[in-house]
């Protein structure tokens, strides 16, 4: 067995363990408990592979570190201002491309606020 597909298996079931939207560096830390041999460069080159091979949905969310994702259905995201956790959203609709002509074939939509509990949080205060 090649050691890289080892580390592939590894990750990639961290990765599908992990239901909150890991971010590379928290699937780093958590594989380290299991593995503490491997490099932060590996995890996240295997990382990037298995998104682009379709295994596990990269989220990139712009200004905060980017997630990774089990779920691999088109769905929303939604990250919350206040405590930085990373909701999915059922994706309702597709939005159709107005114009002719385009065909889409991914589809990143990412809101931001205050999940439920901040919001709540807000109001008491
Ligand atoms: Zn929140
Ligand atoms: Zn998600």
């Amino acid at each position: 067995m090649q050691r890289n597909t080892i580390q592939r298996r590894i990750i990639l079931s961290t990765v599908l363990e992990m239901h909150n939207h890991p971010t590379a560096a928290d699937v780093y830390s958590k594989i380290t408990e299991s593995c503490p041999g491997i490099s932060r460069a590996t995890v996240y080159r295997i990382l990037g592979q298995l998104a682009e091979e379709g295994m596990i949905q990269h989220i990139p969310l712009g200004d905060s570190a980017d997630r990774y994702d089990f779920t691999l259905g088109e769905h929303a995201h939604f990250v919350c201002q206040c405590c930085g956790k990373v909701f999915d959203l059922p994706l309702a609709q597709t939005p159709v491309a107005a114009a002719e002509g385009f065909s889409i074939s991914k589809i990143n939509v990412t809101a931001t606020g205050l999940c439920p509990e901040c919001a709540k949080k807000g109001t008491n205060a």
